[in-house]
């Protein structure tokens, strides 16, 4: 007998009949023995009509308020379902996030999970039970408020579950079949990942690839949890985010037989594409030491995340640079004024802001020992007639900024070069917002 964890996105719990379905598939996995926990997110756009309300009402919705607001829609899906399962002759309960032992920091909006004490889970699942719980929420340790984990947290709340109860694995379970070497709406031919590792996996998430939230990934990776992306709406094998080989007697038995999860390791694992971010360019910073420390600080102040930075000595003006990077669009004019207002002390010439950026990068740990992988994205790049305006690199990650308009276009050339496409189109997107 084992232990999972199940977590069902909005799409697979959209309206009554999706519960419904949803409801099968758990009580079949329970008639074979085995204990499950349900994640829910809530059903369909419902986060997104909750948000839409909360700013009829205010355009500055109390951070504590509208927490406590956007948590109710898990509550309403997790409700639902445990009525489903008991009317399918199953015992099941519900728990909300804070009532599962989810505690976390006191930061609303994007809380961060610092302990979680399953203690009422486990004797709902020792009295026989499902224990459905309440996704992407949690309680303040310090302050006892309710707060939520940011956009896509209930992936973080299974996985944190998984990890507290020392499930076998964490099954997350969209619209899609599991991680795919591009987007699928961008890229028709590209192919299921069968097996990924964490750093690669978390390299996607970090690259705009939505199919994980990031910290997910993170924890999963911290404490070792397997974890198994499919779709509900299909029987077959996803992707394994795993460091180790996949259990045998995890693989789903009713899964096609599946070759790619055994394959050998490939150089170039995927290629993802982030459209969120913006570029800000600070135009004549005088090139003496302490001016980017000063000019990152004030960024950081205002609780900015930097993506990529370049530094170029500025053309036209001797003894000045130019200072590029990267930040995520929704912070752009908060980057700007704070920038604007330190001018006189940094003692820039002026600030540029573009949004029409892309970027693109491919991520796999095979590169490590493969020389000539990144000399393949600029040649593919070229031939497209794409010109790159910033690079970055890790280890196991190359990233480009292009302009949006050609970022399909660079992904389908990056992912061609590296000889991703498939024949056969398996990316079926069974409904409607790939989560
Ligand atoms: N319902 C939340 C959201 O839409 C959390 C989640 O889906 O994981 O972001
Ligand atoms: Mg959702």
């Amino acid at each position: 007998m084992s232990l999972v964890v199940q977590k069902y996105g909005g799409s697979s719990v959209a309206d009554a009949e999706s519960v419904k379905r949803v409801a099968r598939r758990i009580v079949e996995y329970r008639k074979s023995g085995h204990d499950v926990v349900v994640v829910v997110s809530a059903m369909g756009d419902s986060t997104d009509d909750l948000i839409d309300l909360a700013k009829e009402v205010s355009p500055i919705p109390p951070a504590r308020e509208l927490d406590m607001l956007l948590t109710a829609g898990e509550r309403i899906s997790m409700a639902v379902l445990a009525m489903a399962i008991a009317n399918l002759g199953y015992e099941a309960q519900s728990f909300t996030g804070s009532q599962a032992g989810v505690i976390t920091d006191e930061s609303f909006g994007r809380a961060r999970i610092i302990d979680v004490t399953p203690g009422r889970i486990r004797s709902a699942l020792d009295d026989g039970n499902v224990a459905i719980v309440a996704g992407f929420q949690g309680v303040s340790q310090t302050t006892k408020n309710i707060t939520t984990l940011g956009r896509g947290g209930s992936d973080t709340t299974a996985v944190a579950l998984a990890a507290a109860l020392g499930a076998d694995v964490c099954e997350i379970y969209s619209d899609v079949d599991g991680v795919f070497t591009a987007d699928p709406r961008i890229v028709p031919s590209a192919k299921k990942i069968g097996i990924i590792s964490y750093e690669e996996m978390l390299e996607m998430a970090a690259s705009g690839a939505k199919i994980l939230m990031l910290r997910c990934v993170e924890y999963a990776r911290r404490y070792g949890v397997p974890v198994h992306v499919r779709s509900s709406f299909s029987q077959r094998q996803g992707t394994w985010v795993t460091d180790s080989p996949i259990p045998e007697d995890l693989r789903t038995s009713t899964t096609e037989p599946e070759t790619d999860a055994s394959m050998e390791q490939a150089i170039i694992s995927g290629v993802a594409h982030d459209r969120s971010e913006a570029k800000l360019t600070i135009v004549g910073v005088p090139d003496v030491p302490g001016k980017a420390a000063e000019i990152f600080r004030t960024i950081a102040g205002q609780e900015i995340d930097i993506d990529m930075i370049v530094q170029n000595i500025s053309t036209r003006d001797p003894g000045r640079t130019d200072i590029s990077f990267t930040l995520p669009m929704a912070d752009g004019s908060k980057a700007m004024e704070s920038l604007e207002a330190a001018k006189g002390s940094i003692g820039f010439h002026h600030l540029q802001y573009d949004d029409q950026i892309g970027k693109l990068s491919v991520i796999g740990a095979g590169m490590r020992s493969h020389p000539g992988v990144t000399a393949t994205l600029f040649d593919a790049l070229s031939k497209a007639h794409i010109n790159i305006d910033m690079i970055s690199t890790s280890e196991i990650r190359i990233s480009v900024v292009t302009s949006a308009e050609l970022l399909d276009t660079a992904v389908r050339a990056a992912h061609s070069a590296y000889g991703l496409d498939t024949a056969d189109t398996e990316a079926i997107v069974y409904g409607g917002t790939g989560r």
